[in-house]
């Protein structure tokens, strides 16, 4: 893993711009934040600060050149679990945003709060930003940053803000200090000890970093409004004593900075330019703003400050995207992993089959606007579909087989037969297979008593072996139960695809097919919603009692003999069926895996 923060002798050579992912026909399109950055770009004013190549307070950037980045973004994770397809959205925007203007997006873990925090989940999430194509590493500069690495910062800054009469030390305990926040229509009422002169609260700040102190006896709060109408601005927290080991930093604190009070420090070490958070926190933005300019006016930022603009997170349906709730599945086994393709997590997007493109455009398509948002998981769907079809080669796989007989197809025949790779794609060639006397076909289509308007095999129909002969169901075997166990055809020898007589035969059905004696036996994972309700966790519903049992079946099926080779995260589209993916994890190419990815057609609303 890469260092925190570059050596202090870091050059502050010009980032170069990074290999952007172009998406082609992902256009780009205008919102209210990209058009808040064009015209803070167009007054200059960000232009003027210094940047020393590296994260810090005023001290260490003044006499830098000047920053080389227009804009400085970042996407703040808290290392507490695997990034979701919200996270995506906040990902796209904050690094698009900066490949866009030249500028650079910041890769910084949000990890202040010891308890819940893993190496794990800062590999998992380096990883999956990565694999969707974005890089905080280039040009000579590595934006990869811990706000657990500015814990002596943010330190001083309290002590600046308890000398200057901004924040005191609290002793209430902690039911008594909830008692007087008051509500949303009530004021709350001053702590008894609001009073504390700088030197007391100093004295006994310094005395809960010593370690002197339990938890829960003190905290360091702003001394801001008690009556104010915003709660967030009444003298929030800042500090907070926990005996708690942190992955990074070890036993080396025993206090801990608050999120509200980490965040915009962070951001303006950082010398971020424009910051951007969902739309909950515009009652902080009062905050951020108060505790910046009060860091300022002691000189530990240069100006102007970073900036809070709010958008409206994502939401989708027939899912959960709250990193506890997902937690929560994966401890309890409703789902195997963080990566299980039911998940909304984008290792699982991963494993279903999604590719970085697809979810790129997926964020271009569902925008960035004020207006809160639930996105139907067809969005996304269709955003895969758009990418793999112009990408995934065509194969023939047969997932719930029943047997066909070609009752006058010689024993020992292969009737070697072709199909392009991809149909509009000449140039990717042909694959190759035999056709045998004992084929495999889809129980589905086949019909013993044909339904009105069903046009596929039935005893005395004919249809069209795609790539391969017409033929003619002469009758089937069925077991003791009425179960159809065979199905008995003549195949029509003059009537080959792609021969001078196969015009001469007019068919309705055209059904795929698998060579028995070729055909690779495969388990294929066929996957639904995680939920059957849209919202879950609606009015604080048990999200658990909506779960689909069907979200995961597995089927036996055969494959076309050409993928018996294919190596893990290849994608096929199986004619018919969808597009599919052989298993990161488990797929191997004598015990093949497959995925389904997605459906080619959006069949959701049809199944209800
Ligand atoms: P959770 O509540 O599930 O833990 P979080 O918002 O606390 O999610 P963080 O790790 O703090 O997760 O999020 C990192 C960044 O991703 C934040 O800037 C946050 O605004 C953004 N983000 C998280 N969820 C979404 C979402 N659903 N839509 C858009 N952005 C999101
Ligand atoms: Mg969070």
């Amino acid at each position: 893993m890469t260092a925190a923060t570059p050596p202090a002798s870091a050059p502050s050579a010009p980032p170069s711009r990074p290999e952007p992912p172009r998406d082609a026909d992902a256009g780009r399109a205008s919102h209210f934040i990209r058009q808040a950055v064009d015209a803070d770009l167009e007054t200059g004013q960000y232009a003027h600060r210094s940047w020393a190549g590296r994260p810090g307070p005023a001290a260490l950037q003044a006499g830098a050149p000047p920053d080389p980045a227009p804009i400085r973004t970042r996407f703040p994770p808290e290392p507490n679990g695997y990034l979701h397809i919200g996270h995506a959205k906040s990902i796209c925007l904050n690094f698009g945003l900066a490949l866009d203007y030249a500028g650079r997006c910041h890769m910084r873990f949000d990890d202040t709060n010891p308890v819940k925090e893993d190496q794990e989940y800062v590999d998992g999430i380096l990883d999956t930003v990565r694999w969707l194509g974005f890089e905080w590493d280039t040009g000579g500069e590595n934006d990869l940053f811990f706000a657990s690495d500015y814990f002596g910062w943010f330190y001083e800054i309290a002590e600046h803000l308890v000398r200057a009469g901004h924040a005191y030390v609290d002793s209430q305990p902690a039911d008594e200090m909830r008692a007087r926040r008051g509500t949303l229509t009530e004021p709350g009422t001053d702590s008894p000890f609001r009073g504390r002169s700088a030197e007391e609260s100093l004295r006994l700040l310094r005395a809960m970093r010593a370690g002197s102190h339990a938890e829960g006896t003190h905290v360091l709060r702003a001394k801001i409004d008690m009556a104010s109408p915003n709660v967030t601005m009444r003298d929030p927290v800042l500090y907070r004593i926990r005996f708690a080991h942190h992955h990074r930093t070890g036993d080396a604190w025993c206090i801990y900075p608050m999120y509200d009070f980490a965040h915009p420090l962070s951001d303006a070490l950082e010398n971020v330019t424009h910051s951007l958070c969902t739309l909950e926190f515009e009652d902080h933005r009062p905050l951020y703003d108060w505790l910046l300019e009060r860091a300022a006016e002691g000189g530990f930022f240069q100006r102007p400050l970073p900036r809070q603009i709010e958008f409206a997170r994502l939401n989708m349906t027939y899912t959960v995207t709250s990193k506890r709730k997902l937690q929560e599945l994966v401890q309890s086994g409703a789902v195997d992993g963080w990566d299980d393709p039911r998940m909304p997590t984008i290792v699982a997007l991963r494993r279903r089959g999604y590719t970085p493109e697809s979810i790129r455009l997926f964020a271009e398509r569902i925008g960035v606007s004020k207006a809160h948002q639930w996105v139907d998981p067809s969005v996304l769907e269709q955003a895969l579909r758009d990418d793999l079809d112009a990408k995934a080669a065509r194969a023939f796989a047969v997932l719930d087989p029943l047997r066909l007989e070609l009752v006058n197809f010689p024993e020992t025949l292969e009737e070697p037969c072709t199909a392009p790779v991809h149909p509009h794609h000449p140039d990717r060639g042909l694959r190759h297979f035999p056709l045998t006397r004992e084929l495999w076909i889809e129980r589905e289509d086949f019909q013993a008593q044909p339904p009105k308007g069903f046009f596929r095999l039935f005893p005395g129909n004919r249809v069209r072996l795609k790539h391969g002969f017409v033929i003619e169901c002469t009758g089937f075997e069925a077991d003791a139960d009425g179960r159809v166990t065979k199905v008995l055809a003549n195949y029509l020898p003059d009537s080959k695809s792609g021969t001078p007589g196969a015009d001469g035969y007019k068919v309705k059905g055209n059904i795929h097919w698998v060579s028995a004696r070729h055909g690779v036996p495969a388990e294929v994972r066929m996957y639904e919603r995680l939920f059957l309700e849209a919202h879950p966790d609606a009015g604080g519903r048990d999200y658990r009692e909506s779960i689909n049992p069907q979200a995961k079946r597995i089927v036996r099926a055969i494959l076309e003999p050409g993928l018996a080779n294919a190596g893990a995260d290849a994608r096929f589209q199986f004619e018919r069926h969808g597009y599919f993916v052989a298993d990161r994890t488990d797929h191997r190419p004598e015990v093949p895996v497959f995925n389904l990815s997605v459906t080619l057609k959006d069949s959701w609303g049809a199944r209800k």
